[in-house]
């Protein structure tokens, strides 16, 4: 395991840093570091544990001293000689406390109580568009049902007009110390406290919209503007657009779904487009210009007489936009089906008759031709 560093260096303040320092350093940090301002960024992530890390420690006054006394090994929860050795140090405890409690306190929430902070919960949602429109990107609105903070009370729970009561219990900090005898001495655990579960108030009279719960179900509407080039099954996430967070805590995220309607001409694989071209048999056979319809107008091609049915070739550029990098654009694979017609004039099948003459093949007689070729290859 690598060295860890100094939690002082960590928060880039000095030792004997008071703790409205700290608390300013941490702020600062967590602001940078956080992960809604650096989505996918795996190393500001880990930065952001460590300096919550950091200010988990620092910011408890027991562990603080601890720290200064002993530096890391204080926690050190493999030696077992560590002042919390043990079960009593959770990094669980100090995550709940200050990766989701911490946001209310650094994001503008004025609860300032960093115990009870609850980031909000994701939403999810599905979004059908057309094919083109997953070509091509759109703004679509979609509804969708959501906890929204109860205007009545402004989220806090309590009957307008009233204020709930600062906890007596715990004082209004939402935890509890417990002291307990160990071999190592006297440990100190904290946890929620046990009359206010943790919120560190109690209320007293309840709003009645929300019966005290701070938000109300509400059907909202969303602008989601969909990337040129998405793909069926993709998700796109909106940060923040999902349920509101408790207490001050960050907000959670929206994640739509999208499903893609069938073309009923084109077909798509990754960002190249297929299509398949009918061609009559006297094109192929005598060459022509064709018209090539392409997702948004249409192209002239040429075929060369003699042209195969199967026969395919590349539109460059005439696919999808990459939904990464628009600039990169697939191609259109178009494939030419010869078709026979299925219902001839009398004149047309005499024409056909003199034409199979003209070739050689008395026309009932093609068949047959071909039945003698086989008879030869089997002997
Ligand atoms: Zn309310
Ligand atoms: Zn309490």
């Amino acid at each position: 395991m690598a060295e860890k560093r100094d939690y002082y260096e960590i928060l880039g303040v000095s030792k004997g840093a008071s703790d409205d320092e700290l608390k300013k350093a941490y702020r600062k940090m967590a602001k940078q570091y956080h992960p809604d301002a650096n989505p996918g960024n795996k190393e500001a992530e880990a930065k952001f544990k460590e300096v919550n890390e950091a200010y988990g420690i620092l910011s408890d006054p027991q562990k603080h001293a601890a720290y200064d006394q002993m530096g890391h090994a204080a926690f050190d929860q493999t030696g077992g000689g560590g002042f919390y050795g043990g079960a009593s140090f959770d990094m669980g405890d100090i995550f709940d406390n200050f990766f989701g409690g911490g946001f209310g306190d650094i994001f503008g929430g004025s609860t300032g109580r960093r115990t009870s902070a609850r980031r909000g919960a994701d939403l999810h949602a599905n979004l059908s568009i057309k094919f083109e429109e997953a070509v091509f990107g759109v703004e679509k609105d979609i509804q969708i049902m959501s906890n929204e903070t109860c205007d009545a009370c402004k989220g806090s729970g309590a009957k307008a007009g009233t204020v709930a009561e600062s906890c007596k219990h715990c004082g209004g900090t939402g935890q509890e110390r417990v002291q307990q005898q160990s071999i190592f001495g006297t440990m100190t655990t904290v946890r929620s406290c046990s009359v206010c579960g943790g919120e560190g108030r109690i209320i007293k009279e309840p709003c009645p919209v929300c019966r005290g719960a701070g938000a109300v179900r509400r059907s909202k509407t969303l602008k989601v503007s969909v990337p040129k080039g998405i793909d069926n099954g993709q998700s796109i996430r909106l940060g923040g657009r999902g349920e509101p967070g408790a207490k001050g805590g960050l907000a959670g995220d929206l994640l739509v779904t999208i499903h893609v309607q069938p073309h009923k001409l084109f077909s798509r694989e990754g960002t190249n487009l297929y299509l398949e071209v009918p061609v009559t048999f006297a094109q192929a056979a005598l060459g022509a210009e064709i018209i090539v319809p392409t997702l948004d107008s249409a192209e002239k091609y040429t075929i060369k007489p003699g042209t195969q049915t199967g026969t395919h070739f590349v539109m460059r550029g005439k696919g999808v936009p990459n939904v990464r990098n628009n600039r990169v654009v697939g191609d259109l694979v178009v494939s030419l089906k010869v078709t026979v017609p299925t219902s001839l004039t009398e004149k047309q099948k005499q024409l056909l008759r003199d034409f199979a003459f003209e070739m050689g093949e008395e026309y009932t007689d093609h068949r047959k031709g071909f039945w003698d070729k086989l008879k030869d290859t089997l002997k």
